[in-house]
């Protein structure tokens, strides 16, 4: 082995190298934000980062999918449609169990979580192709701060099952404090993010030009969904009814129900919810005030994540400059007033809840391409594991213990970084030494992972006369330099290893691909069509007597003129329909 260990690290950030590449003709690079609720697709424009509306118009895609038996998939609203109607079919939430073995199954098809996350990618791709009028072939896609290693592998995975390229991946509460704000002033961040099923708070520090995150704490399973729960809850009591005693169709209707009473309540002393129950309705009152008490235990669990992110920053709440609420549930005014007497002070609303995270991943994929609008900051991300190397110890004089683990790098250091370990011949006369690079958190060097390794010679001597400085340089793109320079003769290796390669190989990835081509994503012009008649389809199993007639009548003028064929009466009888249904969901 030949190398000894003793502490003497240098420390410092070091700035990766940044070229310009040339002879790149112009190509977009769009900006991901796939959420466990929604997801969303932005891309950079003269006037700043621009969400790309889908194929409905809208925004927001749910992260939903939904299969039938012929192998149709359905993404999104639509997928989202078809779970009061054939809940086996449909899937939600996946991005919880990314990197895990989780399977799904729907309509009797296995799917990993990065499949299905693969087909909401997809789907926003097409979207983002139609929108801009070219192809789109790489992505810059968010991921939660705190994703291991492993569940970042298996997202990109998902891009790449997708068809997209994905560079990078940028750190959800980066995206936001980068994109967004002014990047020459100095700023302590802290990003409050509630989503749908997660909480995520985030402590970050714009410091000369480098944005650093400080601090992640959070809650896998905090959300919105909760406080839905709660309005039904609430719901249910009052109208003294169980849960259990509803079908599985009554209990995605009465959660829909609760899911619109708890909007309307955000501006409101109070609200009417409505449930149809075998055959009647049923109405209950619920006043801002009862709900309210009743998401006191939900907002104590804010609390705990946010002190703790404070205390492993090693900061106060004083010390922060800017309070950013972003996920879409920090649209509850229950939540604002909580966060209001938290915070002590009216965190920043100007920004839209939904749509920060994508916005400042495509902030991120403009500077990706080098546009020049974009000013340059250095992003910084942590390492998810430990990266050292092997070493002989000597533990009492003259005995020695070979085979034991060395760190450089440590896990959770803020990435890009740098350090140097010096170490020293163990033998007299040696005249190599060996530097074998390896990951992991072990002690003993056998149980880590080898990633390569480097040999030097140094002039022969006494033992621990020579040394060699061993300099791991890890970037955000997750390629490790290693540089072993001997400190007597001035004589340098150098090695580049390329982490991170996924665990499937690019023809292991393609094979997939091709066989989830048969899934066929419904063409864009049907899709309006098939959420109208699947929201009808709903409606109609809801409504009785007159407004089912009614229902019924807009129905078979709307699919007579799909089966005719003619595109403008087509779009009156949708439109026709769409009104109904409209006052028949209010
Ligand atoms: P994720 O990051 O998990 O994909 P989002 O940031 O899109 O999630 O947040 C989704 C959550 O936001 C849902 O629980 C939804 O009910 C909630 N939400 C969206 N708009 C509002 C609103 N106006 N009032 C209350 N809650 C809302
Ligand atoms: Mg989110």
């Amino acid at each position: 082995m030949g190398l000894s260990g003793r502490r003497r690290t240098k420390n410092g950030v070091c700035r990766p190298e940044r070229s310009i590449t040339e002879g790149h003709g112009y190509y977009m690079i769009v900006g991901i934000d796939l959420g466990t609720t929604n997801s969303l697709v932005a891309y950079y424009t003269e006037d700043g980062p621009k969400i790309i509306p889908n194929r409905l118009g809208k925004n927001l895609t749910p992260s939903v999918v939904s299969v039938d038996g012929e192998g149709n998939v359905y993404i999104g609203e639509t997928a989202k449609e078809r779970m009061s109607l054939y809940p086996d079919s449909v899937a939600h939430t996946f991005k919880r169990s990314m990197g895990t073995e989780r399977e799904y199954v729907l309509s009797g098809r296995h799917f990993k979580p990065e499949e299905l996350s693969s087909m909401v990618l997809r789907s926003l791709k097409e979207d983002a192709e139609i929108f801009l009028g070219e192809p789109v072939t790489e992505a810059v896609i968010s991921v939660p701060a705190y994703f291991d290693d492993k569940r970042r592998k298996a997202t990109k995975r998902a891009g790449e099952l997708a068809g997209l390229k994905v560079e990078r991946m940028i750190s959800e509460p980066t995206a936001v404090a980068y994109g967004l704000y002014d990047k020459t002033l100095d700023t302590r961040f802290l990003v409050f993010d509630l989503g749908g099923g997660t909480f995520d708070v985030s402590i970050l520090e714009l410091y000369h030009n480098i944005l650093e995150v400080r601090a992640v704490a959070g809650d896998n399973y905090l959300g919105g969904e909760d406080f839905t729960q709660v309005m039904q809850k609430l719901f249910l009591q009052k109208a003294k009814l169980q849960i259990s005693s509803l079908s599985e169709k009554e209990q995605v209707r009465l959660y829909r129900q609760a899911e619109k009473a708890k909007r309307a309540v955000n501006d409101a002393d109070r609200v009417t919810m409505s449930f149809l129950y075998k055959e009647s309705t049923i109405e209950q009152q619920i006043t801002y005030r009862e709900y309210e008490e009743a998401c006191e235990e939900l907002l104590m669990k804010i609390r705990e994540p946010v002190k703790k992110s404070l205390a492993d920053a090693k900061l106060r709440l004083s010390d922060i400059d800017e309070v950013l609420l972003i996920g879409g549930a920090t649209r509850l005014s229950v939540v604002r007033d909580f966060l209001i007497r938290l915070f002590r002070k009216f965190p920043d609303t100007k920004l839209n809840p939904d749509e920060t995270v994508a916005l400042g991943a495509a902030v991120q994929a403009a500077m990706k391409e080098r546009r020049e609008e974009v000013k340059e900051v250095i992003l910084t991300d942590v390492c998810s594991f430990t990266l050292g190397t092997e070493v002989v110890v000597e533990y009492e004089e003259g005995r020695f213990e070979d085979g034991r683990f060395c760190p450089i790098i440590e896990r959770n250091t803020v990435i890009p970084a740098s350090h140097t370990e010096r170490l020293y011949t163990v033998r007299d006369n040696q005249e190599k030494m060996r530097v074998r690079v390896l990951q992991g958190e072990s002690r003993f060097a056998r149980n880590n992972l080898f990633l390569g390794e480097l040999n030097i010679e140094v002039p022969k001597g006494p033992k621990g006369q020579e040394a060699i400085d061993v300099t791991y340089t890890y970037d955000i793109n997750s390629l490790l330099e290693v540089e072993v320079k001997a400190v007597s003769t001035g004589e340098s290796r150098k090695m580049i290893i390329k982490g991170e390669e996924n665990q499937m190989s690019d023809e292991e990835i393609k094979k997939r691909m091709e066989e989830l081509a048969y899934l066929k994503v419904q063409p864009r012009d049907y899709e309006e069509n098939k959420l109208v008649l699947l929201r009808a389809e709903r409606l109609y199993e809801e409504a009785l007597g007159d407004r089912r007639k009614k229902l019924d009548y807009y129905i078979t003028a709307f699919e007579s003129a799909l089966k005719r064929g003619d595109h403008d009466d087509i779009m009156d009888t949708r439109n026709a329909l769409n009104d109904i249904m409209e006052a028949e969901e209010d």
